[in-house]
């Protein structure tokens, strides 16, 4: 182990390290040891008053041992190895010259000074970082001493001794001191560098492992300057269960072998590449978001020309750039996730880190300070574009724009759409939570810059977004980030599942508080029903497409009207969808829609469009309307005119006494005749009904209820505006039979039959196609 590691000590860096290494240790040693020769230089010249002799100037030798004093302070601050040896270099150099100048003048110097000359050099040489500096600094000592010390020619027998001692003992004890010591320095050094590594590397790739990826990526990112930049990728590779289950683990591990070469081939010193864990790998380099995503793509491609023996092995990327204040360990979490979402969509790819509300929140603020006329801000989401496109919404009775629905778009760089099947994918997870928060962002962002004032931003909303914490607080800061209301603001929840109806409930309350409108888009549609609907208490229905459309089997007559007066009475403005005849728009119209919207009445759009000839065209419907309400009551009341008279005739007879059969028997040959009756003052029917050519008992899907003898009729319309005008025939409007399951009108007049106020009728068939309806009341 020692031999490479011999080998290893060749390298620079490596001795560099070692003596910083050194240095680190031997620096508080040093400090104390040069701080006690200091006080016993002071003692010694103290000592030199008691001796006779001329003496030197004290100031001299107090100003040496300033000096020393001085470097002494020095030894913590050395930054360097040369600088510390040279701290060394001066002090022996400064002693030396004190000690020479503190025995000057005395009757055997050499004898004063030899525990000094020959101690000192013992004692520093274990000092000393390098040998170098050690060889230079005694050398230097020596010299100067000897120099000092031996200005003449010696002639004490003593002398002899002394540089006997010196030499002799001095010089090789200092030596075997030093690199016996630096011996055993390096040694530990070796030994505890390979510790260090093996603890920080994983042993089948030779990668870094974890715990050293994350201590050094916590360095990294304390180092970090403001403006630096830093990525993180994460990859696991795919399938990799069935490469160790089909072929053995020796061919798992020789995979990731081959793995973590291509990593290494691919990666630079500057970017620490590390197994992560089983078949996870990470990693870190200095660069934004698209430096990291061009590099995750070549690992990608370089893996992927890796064979295994049943194909080629392959791995998925999630990339995150680091956020400022984050862990290392948040940014690995945010790549997971992006590596979550490559896993799910089919493997072998790399995916970016999705925006976050904070972003979103950034996103909305810089496109809210962003200089006007500009192109409309965009979000960059995987690899395109989010912007938004605006549709308008009329009111109908005020025949004027009330609003603008966000609709998102994705875009490629260069402007060119991408396909909606694309953009909203079904993806696992949350993200399709992810882009509805980054859609609502880029929507604000995007709206602040046109919105008309007074005018409504419509913004579709996931009920599981709707629901998530917190999330009625972050969209309302988003709102005012951009300088808009949250009055201003209608979030159609849509039609989706995600969240109970008690949640979206507690949600819609919560975004209520901030002055935010609620809708429900899509009523009618999947989820959306009645109790969803009374729960939520939205302010504004959205209907769905087909509830326009829809008509009542048989008959063809629109149910929106009725629905419409359902939702008003239940206190919700209704919003029609999808208008894109003048057809649909007359029904809505004339169906008491408040509001509507679709290609009839503007397409969306990047800009927000001021009405044109839209106004016209409401105006046009409320005309058609009102002219075909007169030619339809006029063609309604004809139709029943005939059912009038003879009904008329009927009620004369039973008043004259005739039985029911004969006072009806005209009345029920008429073709559409179901039945003809008389109630009494309390609805209820007076004896059996006389049946016409449309009674069909065998049709009647409604069984329990088919016999009208069962039940009272004061409640219905029939009944009641028969009695509001005593002895007028009156049409009723149609309505649903009890008796027959098909749509009927009844032609009823109250009369007084033997003294008692009685109301006679017939109930006609109104279920052919082609008959005139009254007018919608
Ligand atoms: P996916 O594409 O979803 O990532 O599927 P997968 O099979 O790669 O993922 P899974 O997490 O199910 O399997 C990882 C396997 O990696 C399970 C474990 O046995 C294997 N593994 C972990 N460490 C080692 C190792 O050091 N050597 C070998 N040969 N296999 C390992
Ligand atoms: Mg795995
Ligand atoms: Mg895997």
């Amino acid at each position: 182990m020692l031999s490479t590691s011999t080998k290893q000590m060749a390298d620079s860096g490596l001795r560099e390290r070692f003596h910083r290494r050194s240095l680190e240790h031997q620096r508080p040693l040093s400090t104390v040891t040069m701080a006690f020769t200091v006080v016993a230089f002071l003692c010694f010249v103290g000592a030199r008053n008691f001796v006779g002799g001329p003496a030197l100037p004290l100031p001299y030798r107090l100003l040496c041992a300033l000096v020393l004093g001085l470097l002494v302070l020095a030894i913590p601050r050395a930054a360097t190895t040369f600088v510390f040896g040279a701290i060394g270099v001066a002090y022996s150099l400064v002693l030396a010259v004190g000690l020479a100048l503190n025995v000057s003048g005395v009757d055997q110097p050499l004898l004063w000074a030899l525990p000094a000359v020959v101690v000192i050099p013992i004692c520093a040489a274990p000092l000393w970082l390098t040998p170098t500096h050690f060889l230079v600094g005694s050398a230097l000592f020596y010299a100067t001493a000897l120099a000092l010390l031996f200005g003449g020619p010696s002639t004490h027998d003593v002398s002899v001794v002394t540089w006997m001692w010196i030499v002799a003992i001095g010089m090789p004890t200092s030596v075997v001191f030093h690199f016996g010591f630096y011996w055993f320095r390096r040694n530990h050094f070796l030994l505890e560098s390979q510790l260090a590594q093996l603890a920080a590397t994983d042993p089948l790739t030779g990668l870094q492992n974890r715990r050293a990826f994350v201590k050094q990526a916590e360095r990294r990112l304390e180092a970090m300057t403001p403006d630096a930049r830093v990525s993180a990728i994460f990859l696991d590779i795919d399938s990799f269960k069935s490469l160790n289950d089909r072929f053995g683990h020796a061919v798992g591990d020789h995979a990731l072998h081959q793995i973590a070469q291509a990593l290494m081939e691919q990666t630079t010193a500057e970017e620490s590449v590390s197994r992560i864990g089983g078949e996870e790998f990470a990693v870190l380099l200095r660069d934004g978001l698209p430096g990291a995503l061009a590099l995750a793509e070549r690992l990608r491609g370089a893996i992927a020309a890796l064979e295994r023996p049943d194909g080629s092995l392959t791995a998925s990327f999630g990339v995150a750039e680091h956020r400022s204040g984050e862990s290392i360990m948040m940014l690995l979490d945010r790549a997971d996730e992006a590596l979550l979402r490559a896993k799910h969509l089919g493997r072998n790819r790399v995916c970016a880190e999705r925006a976050l509300p904070g972003e979103a929140l950034q996103f909305a603020s810089d496109a809210a300070h962003a200089a006007g006329g500009a192109a409309p801000p965009r979000l960059k989401w995987e690899d395109y574009y989010l912007t938004s496109h605006f549709q308008p919404l009329y009111s109908l009775s005020h025949q004027k724009q009330v609003g603008f629905e966000a609709l998102l778009r994705g875009e490629q760089a260069d402007g060119t759409l991408v396909p909606p099947a694309v953009l909203f994918a079904p993806n696992p997870g949350n993200d399709e939570g992810a882009l509805d928060r980054a859609s609502h962002a880029v929507h604000l962002g995007n709206a602040h810059r046109s919105l008309p004032p007074g005018a409504w931003l419509f913004l579709n909303i996931l009920p599981a977004t709707f629901i998530a914490e917190g999330y009625a607080d972050q969209l309302a800061t988003i709102v005012r980030t951009v300088g808009l209301e949250p009055e201003r603001v209608i979030l159609e929840i849509l039609e989706s599942h995600g969240g109970s109806v008690d949640e979206m409930s507690r949600a819609a309350a919560l975004y209520r508080e901030h002055g935010f409108l609620i809708a429900v888009d899509d009523f009618g549609a999947g989820q959306s029903n009645l109790d969803r609907l009374f729960r939520i208490r939205p302010d504004l229905v959205k209907l769905d497409g087909e509830l326009i459309r829809a008509t009542s089997p048989g008959t063809e007559q629109p149910i929106l009207p009725k629905l419409v007066s359902l939702l008003h009475q239940a206190g919700m403005l209704v919003v029609v969808e999808g208008v894109e005849t003048t057809e649909e728009l007359i029904l809505a119209v004339a169906s008491n829609v408040d509001f509507a919207q679709g290609y009839l009445l503007g397409r969306p759009a990047a800009e927000m469009a001021p009405p044109e000839s839209v106004r016209r065209r409401i105006d046009d419907a409320f005309d058609v309307i009102a002219q075909g309400r007169a030619h339809q009551h006029a063609l309604f009341e004809s139709e029943v005119e005939p059912y009038r008279l003879a009904l008329s005739r009927a009620a004369d007879e039973l008043i004259a006494g005739v039985v029911m059969d004969e006072a009806f028997a005209f009345l029920a040959t008429f073709e559409r005749c179901v039945s003809c009756f008389i109630l009494d003052d309390s609805g209820r029917q007076v004896g059996s009904e006389v049946p016409g050519p449309a009674w069909s008992s065998d049709a009647a899907s409604l069984h329990p209820v088919a016999n009208p003898r069962d039940a009272r009729w004061d409640h219905r319309p029939y009944f009641r505006n028969a009695v509001l005008l005593p002895g007028v025939p009156v049409a009723s409007n149609p309505y649903l039979s009890l008796a027959s399951g098909r749509p009927c009108i009844a032609v009823t007049l109250a009369v007084q039959l033997a003294k008692e106020r009685s109301v006679v009728g017939v109930e006609l068939d109104w279920s052919s196609v082609g008959l005139p309806w009254p007018a919608s009341d």
